[in-house]
Order: structure tokens, then C-alpha cells, then sequence
């Protein structure tokens, strides 16, 4: 375990996340090097006792945990390429957003390099840093996450899932695929009353309760799904599912049909395949079917 005044440690990228990210080091006593591409964008932080380095070099030099906060995989690979030979020995952490395979490739260069590798995800938008709801998954090197584990949880509740690297952005991005998909259905939802003259908020006002109350169905079909078995008593069926009448209100609302007609055409496939009678769950098989 490492306190905050054994550790040099440095920030590299300042934008929105990478700046709250960096305060948050900084309010606790880290000694803190950060280090933006534009200039200015430290100020602040230097005003709070952080220090600027010149260069993104002179930034991973000053500390033996360098923190990666840029805009995607190609700027970490841009800034990071021409320093591979400063990072034997160092500790890397990138929580820039990545997909699996990249998360699995910045991982194998950082160890050709002869540094230690920890990725993360965040689920959180900058002013949630420093709370508990910022919720940030890690993959990678066990020793860091538990070495660095206390600086980590300065930041938000920390989850680490293991050491293959990709797994915390399949996390992150399997749980924004659940967001984006929810979100289209609100819209979806706000798209059909309006032209009844229901404003967004209202509609907003009436299902925010709704979608939340709802949620509480995810653990009995991750039951039904871990079980294996779809045709578990007490499930609404996939028949009953039928989702005729919210396609029909759509186009007679003169909206687009796209949103609903794509949970229908997995629930179709499921009927089509003599599944009918079994559980709304079995969706899942549709979907963990490539077509
Ligand atoms: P910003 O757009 O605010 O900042 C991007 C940062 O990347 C800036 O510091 C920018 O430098 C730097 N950058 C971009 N391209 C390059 C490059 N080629 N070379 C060097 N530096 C570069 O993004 P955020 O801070 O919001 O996001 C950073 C990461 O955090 C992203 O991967 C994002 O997906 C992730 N994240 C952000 C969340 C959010 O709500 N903001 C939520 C969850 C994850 P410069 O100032 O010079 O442009």
C-alpha cells in the first residue's frame, strides 16, 4: 500500500476528465506533475500546488505512477510512442476510453516497454469525481490496482474484474450499450407523444419513475438466463411480448418504427424458432447470435 506523500505521481492530458481527475490528486496531497498538449489548461491546478512539466517526457520522468486521461487509443499511442524508453519501471494507469483489443494492446506495449500496465473505465462524468456514485472498472496488473488502490478510490468506487486488460472497457461499453439503448427507447417514448402535444419534460416527468422501477426486472432475468432455463414459471412470454401494438401506435403517430421494431424482430426470431411460450429473456439468444 502506498500513502500520498511517498508518490510522485503525474497527469497526462487536462481536458475535462483528465483536469477533474488531477484535482482530485492535487486537494488530497499527491505530489502531483501534470501535462497538457495546449498550453493554460494547468493553471488552475498549479494555483491548487500542482506541478506543469514542459513536455509530455518531462511529465512520465517526474513520476513512478503516470495517469493517462487523453481524448482516445491513437493520441495515447501519439504522446506515448516517442517515451517508450522512460516507462521500465513505471506504473502506468490509462482510463482513457479504449476499446477491449486496444486495452489489450497499450497493455502488451507497456510491458515490452518493462512497465506495469492498469486500464480503466469510467462511469462518471468529471463532476462526479471525488464521490462515490463515479464508478471506475479496472482490468490489468493486480499488484497496481492493490499498491494504488487508495489513490484510486480518491477518484470513485473502484471494481477491479481481473488481469486480462480488456475486460474493464468490455464492462464499460457493454454498460453504455445498455445505456444508449435505454436512452433511444425514452426518445422513442417522447418521439410518439408529441405530436399529441406532450412536451419532452412531461413525458420525462412520467417515465424516469417508470424506466427506473422497471430496472428492477434485471436480476430475474439474469436468473432465468444463469439458470439456463427459459421456461421458468411466472415469466411474461415472449407471445405475450408481442409488440404489434406499440408498432402500429408509432406509425400512426407518423414516427419512425426503427427503435421497437428491432426488440420485436429478436423476439420474432425467438417465436419463429418455436420459443413462444418461454420467458421475455430468451431475447438473449437472439442477440448472442451474430446474423
Ligand atoms: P476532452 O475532450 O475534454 O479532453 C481531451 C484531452 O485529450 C485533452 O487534454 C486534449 O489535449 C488531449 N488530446 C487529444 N488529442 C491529443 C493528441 N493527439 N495528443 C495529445 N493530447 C491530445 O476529453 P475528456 O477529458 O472529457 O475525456 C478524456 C477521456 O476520458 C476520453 O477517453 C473520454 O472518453 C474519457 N471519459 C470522459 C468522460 C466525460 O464525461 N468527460 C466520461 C468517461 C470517460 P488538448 O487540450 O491539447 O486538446
Amino acid at each position: 500500500m502506498t500513502t500520498n506523500d511517498s508518490i510522485q505521481v503525474s497527469v497526462l492530458g487536462l481536458g475535462a476528465m483528465g483536469s477533474a481527475l488531477a484535482g482530485a490528486l492535487v486537494k488530497t496531497g499527491y505530489a502531483t506533475t501534470v501535462w497538457n498538449r495546449s498550453p493554460g489548461k494547468a493553471d488552475d491546478l498549479v494555483a491548487q500546488g500542482a506541478k506543469v512539466a514542459a513536455t509530455a517526457g518531462d511529465a512520465v520522468r517526474a513520476g513512478q505512477l503516470v495517469i493517462v486521461c487523453l481524448l482516445d487509443h491513437a493520441s495515447v499511442h501519439e504522446v506515448l510512442d516517442p517515451l517508450s524508453n522512460e516507462l521500465a519501471g513505471r506504473t502506468l494507469i490509462n482510463v482513457t476510453t479504449t476499446s477491449p483489443a486496444q486495452s489489450r494492446e497499450l497493455a502488451a506495449w507497456v510491458a515490452h516497454a518493462g512497465g506495469a500496465y492498469l486500464d480503466g473505465g469510467i462511469m462518471a462524468v468529471p463532476h462526479m469525481i471525488g464521490r462515490p456514485e463515479a464508478s471506475i472498472l479496472y482490468s490489468g496488473s493486480a499488484d497496481v490496482f492493490h499498491q494504488y488502490k487508495p489513490l484510486l478510490d480518491l477518484w470513485g468506487t473502484s471494481t477491479y474484474f481481473g488481469e486480462d486488460a480488456g475486460l474493464a472497457s468490455l464492462y464499460d461499453l457493454a454498460l453504455l450499450a445498455g445505456m444508449y439503448v435505454m436512452f433511444a427507447g425514452f426518445l422513442h417514448g417522447a418521439a410518439m407523444v408529441a405530436p399529441a402535444g406532450v412536451t419532452a419534460g412531461e413525458f420525462a416527468t412520467m417515465a424516469t419513475p417508470w424506466l427506473t422501477a422497471m430496472t428492477g426486472a434485471f436480476q430475474g432475468f439474469a436468473a432465468v438466463i444463469d439458470g439456463g432455463d427459459y421456461t421458468v414459471e411466472g415469466q411474461q412470454s415472449l407471445e405475450f411480448s408481442d409488440l404489434g401494438d406499440l408498432l402500429a401506435a408509432s406509425s400512426a403517430q407518423g414516427i419512425s418504427t426503427e427503435v421497437v421494431a428491432m426488440v420485436q424482430r429478436l423476439i420474432q426470431r425467438q417465436i419463429d424458432a418455436g420459443h413462444g411460450e418461454e420467458g421475455f429473456a430468451r431475447i438473449i439468444e437472439s442477440i448472442k447470435q451474430a446474423t
